[in-house]
């Protein structure tokens, strides 16, 4: 048997929401996209209906005191607030919830950083073996490109050499 997901509250043919009337039931599902929109969510219809099909996530917008990047982590990730904040005793840290849409969650600034600094490790790869086979021509190449890059991401408000522990 198909199931579907909720774009609103992730509820699933398996774990249904209890409402007052007991389980809830589909007012929309799309077997074929896995998605639908639950009678606990009446007000995802209207999102449904415009066509769009990506879930509803519930996600901490953490700004450290004295910065002004924040960071986002999705709930089910916050167990790695302390390792992605680099957190220290007596750290302050304003945290808001918000609802935000698969979506626009992976078109955060945050992740760009993050592909960055993915190129930034193949770039220090890539000069490091070219160095080990003496094409030291080769390897000054790739060294400036990942000084490019970290100096980028530096200039967004990241550490890439932070950020590449994640990777
Ligand atoms: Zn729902
Ligand atoms: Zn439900």
């Amino acid at each position: 048997m198909r199931t579907a997901t909720c774009i609103g509250c992730r509820c699933t043919d398996f774990h249904a929401c209890q409402g007052e009337d007991g389980p809830c039931s589909w007012l929309a599902v799309d077997y074929g996209a896995g998605l639908g929109v639950c009678s606990g969510c009446p007000d995802q219809l209207k999102r449904w209906q415009a066509g769009e099909r990506s879930v509803l996530m519930l996600v901490a917008k953490i700004t450290r005191e004295g910065e002004s990047t924040p960071f986002f982590i999705e709930s089910n990730d916050m167990a790695s607030f302390p390792l992605l904040l680099d957190v220290e005793p007596g750290d302050k840290f304003a945290v808001e919830w918000l609802e935000m849409s698969s979506n626009d969650f992976e078109a955060l600034p945050q992740f760009e950083q993050v592909r960055l600094a993915r190129q930034w490790l193949a770039e220090c790869q890539a000069a490091a073996a070219a160095e080990k086979n003496g094409l030291t021509d080769q390897a000054r190449v790739h060294q400036a490109e990942g000084a490019r890059i970290a100096a980028a991401v530096a200039a967004a408000g990241y550490e890439v050499t932070h950020l590449a522990q994640f990777l």
